[in-house]
């Protein structure tokens, strides 16, 4: 079993061991839950200040042109486009991943009459899933059909808009994008890949796998802060066939034109809505920018590293834990999820102990592996406290704190 002293040499050989000083991260915490808020990346503070108290406070309004805050969702996307292998002027940072669905998922239907069925797989991410039940909802034309991962592809037909989760939040399972969008694709249907877990995790290219239509979040492996605004990709051939059923006045072919009538603004920008989220963006460019500096190849790899590090350790525990991560590196994020009966109770004793992953329902901890910021060393660590909160029944000490809470 790997020891820490060879943990701590993959560290001291780690061509990205130098990121981590540049997040700020509180003493005595393994944080191991980059997967769903990410970490503090120390420029954006600042960065922040600057922006409020010059471009706010002394450009006041000229800074919509003067600091190029106009440009910004653009020059935000365009830069996110780097990590996902598409255009630059492919995507755009802007909305919610969930408004994003809509709009994307929306679009997709309207595009072509053919079009009824919304094909996506039970146990996806919640929102995924309401968005699509809400679509249905408004227009009675338009069906949910639900398929099990391994069949999901071969269930589309010409009239399928398939929405799909590429690393899966609970598991972390990683579809196969190329596959599902080639089989997708011949048999008639689109894809609209919700990244949010894969973004800043795993290598993508979206142009190389013909993904048509992508959306993801900002706030988790993208280190963009709380609520940080998401992105959406529409492949630029698809571009002008497409149209957002969130019509504001910033996706207007002349938003300062002040016209009363609805005229699409060409190419992406017609899937903007409304005013930017300046500082949500200013926020956002801080942990992109980090990711362009390091090299994506090497991200990923580092996170399959500090994954298979950590499974192999549990892994020589002998827990009482069911792996229902994939081992397999190609076929999975950048985390690692148990199952447990007491799950929750087991991460709280954890969270005690100054690692912080998280549980999500029924029965799964998660732990998430950054790999900008996360080292070896304390993957190592971590494994250690999991071994001791599962052995010395601290957890079911913990259960037993929860059990008494609730009822
Ligand atoms: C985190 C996450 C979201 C979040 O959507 P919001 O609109 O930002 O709340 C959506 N989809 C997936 C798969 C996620 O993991």
């Amino acid at each position: 079993m790997t020891t820490l002293a060879e943990c701590e040499t993959r560290d001291g050989a780690d061509p990205l061991a130098h990121f981590r000083d540049r997040f700020a991260l509180p003493e005595g915490v393994i944080y191991l839950d980059g997967n769903s808020l990410g970490a503090l990346p120390r420029a954006t503070a600042g960065h922040i200040a600057r922006l409020v108290e010059t471009e706010w406070g002394d450009g006041l309004v000229r800074s919509w042109n003067a600091a190029g805050w106009i440009e910004a969702p653009r020059r935000v996307g365009a830069k996110i486009a780097r990590l996902l292998g598409a255009g630059d002027d492919e995507v755009l940072a802007t909305d919610t991943t969930s408004v994003n669905i809509y709009k994307l998922v929306r679009a997709a239907l309207s595009a072509d009459p053919a079009r009824h069925t919304i094909l996506t797989e039970p146990g996806n991410f919640p929102t995924d899933l309401h968005i699509a039940q809400g679509i249905a909802a408004e227009d009675p034309a338009v069906r949910v059909q639900m398929a099990p991962r391994e069949s999901i592809a071969a269930a589309a037909g010409p009239g399928t808009v398939v929405l799909l989760t590429h690393i899966h939040y609970r598991t972390g399972e990683r579809y196969d994008l190329a596959a599902v969008t080639r089989t997708v694709r011949e048999r008639g249907g689109i894809v609209v890949w919700d990244l949010s877990h894969s973004v800043g995790a795993v290598e993508l290219d979206l142009a190389r796998d013909g993904a048509e239509l992508a959306v993801g979040s900002g706030y988790k492996y993208l280190n963009g802060g709380p609520g940080a605004p998401a992105f959406l990709y529409v492949a630029r051939a698809l571009q002008d066939r497409l149209h957002s059923p969130l019509t504001g006045w910033l996706g207007h072919a002349e938003p300062f034109a002040f016209a009363d009538d609805y005229v699409a603004a060409p190419r992406i920008d017609r899937f903007m809505c409304g005013t930017p989220p300046i500082l949500g963006l200013a926020a956002l460019e801080c942990g992109v920018d980090l990711h362009l500096e390091a090299d994506m190849r090497l991200i990923a790899a580092k996170g399959q590293d500090l994954c298979d590090l950590f499974i192999e350790l549990v892994d020589g525990k002998g827990l009482d834990l069911e792996l229902i991560t994939p081992r397999d590196r190609g076929a999975r994020g950048s985390h690692v999820s148990y199952r447990h009966p007491h799950a929750y109770a087991v991460m709280q004793a954890l969270i005690a102990r100054g690692v912080i992953g998280d549980y999500r329902e029924p029965e799964v901890i998660r732990f998430g592996f950054a790999p900008l910021y996360n080292t070896f060393a304390e993957t190592w660590r971590a494994a250690e406290a999991l071994g001791e909160v599962m052995t010395s029944g601290a957890w079911d000490k913990e259960a037993f704190r929860v059990r008494a809470r609730v009822t």
